[in-house]
């Protein structure tokens, strides 16, 4: 499998936000996210369980019947997953996920200021970056790409061209 490449704003490597480091792998410019957190303050990153040769974010996500742990790629706009249950659901673009810290169990779920621009989905995962106020917006819709960088550091118009990063058909 190979990542996908899209250019990262100069303006934002010059002031990466705390959390989020910049990997060069095969000549090419990534982002990885390092640190996580739920609101309670625990680290969603896990050693143990590498994708691409980095850490991984681990989730507890409730899906239809069914409940366990994902591994998520921690490469910005990757969207492997590694699932530790087997899901059972009947229509997965209808599904929406519950996801919650795999430590205290506290929901992440976050009701959008705005439904999701892409599926219309009004609710996200929230997860924590270091720095005040910084977090990732994730649309809880399963399959969704929509995912969103918020940090003081970066203003808003880099923060856009930074969400749409994505890697389609890894
Ligand atoms: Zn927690
Ligand atoms: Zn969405």
């Amino acid at each position: 499998m190979q990542l996908g490449h899209k250019t990262i704003p100069k303006e934002f490597l010059n002031n990466l936000p705390e959390g989020i480091k910049y990997v060069v792998k095969n000549n090419k410019d990534f982002l990885v996210v390092e640190q996580l957190f739920c609101q309670e303050g625990h680290s969603l990153m896990v050693n143990n369980v590498r994708m691409h040769g980095e850490s991984s974010i681990r989730l507890k996500v409730k899906l239809g019947k069914s409940e366990g742990n994902i591994f998520v790629d921690a490469f910005w706009g990757s969207h492997d997953k590694l699932y530790s249950f087997m899901c059972k659901y009947t229509d997965e673009d209808l599904m929406e996920e519950e996801v919650c810290c795999p430590t205290c169990g506290c929901s992440l779920m976050v009701e959008n200021e705005m439904p999701c621009e892409v599926c219309g989905s009004t609710k996200s995962i929230e997860l924590i970056l270091p720095g005040i106020n910084n977090k990732i917006l994730v649309c809880a819709k399963v399959g969704c790409p929509q995912h969103k960088l918020i940090a003081k550091e970066v203003s808003p118009k880099i923060s856009e061209i930074v969400s749409d990063i994505n890697y389609f058909g890894l």
